[in-house]
């Protein structure tokens, strides 16, 4: 993941719930949020290692490009 800037996109209609992208992220930026039952993600610890991107088995973590007016 290195070159053109990317950042996380999740699909919610491909999701498992089964968090093993969460486990895969060495930096806490991606935790579950227990109360929804759903995923966090803090841009600001991300980076951008794509490691949950490997984990996930559905599909739906995964890259885009970022935007040229996005910050890191
Ligand atoms: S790209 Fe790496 S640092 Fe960013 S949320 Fe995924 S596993 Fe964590
Ligand atoms: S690894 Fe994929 S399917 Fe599992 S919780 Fe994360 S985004 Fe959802």
């Amino acid at each position: 993941m290195s070159g053109r800037r990317i950042r996380l996109a999740w699909n919610p209609d491909y999701c498992r719930h089964c968090f093993g992208c969460t486990a895969m992220c060495q930096r806490g930026a991606l935790t579950v949020d227990h109360e929804r039952g759903t995923l966090r993600y803090d841009i600001r610890l991300c980076i951008r290692c794509g490691s949950c991107i490997r984990a996930c088995p559905t599909g739906a973590m995964h890259a885009e490009a970022e935007q040229p007016s996005e910050n890191a």
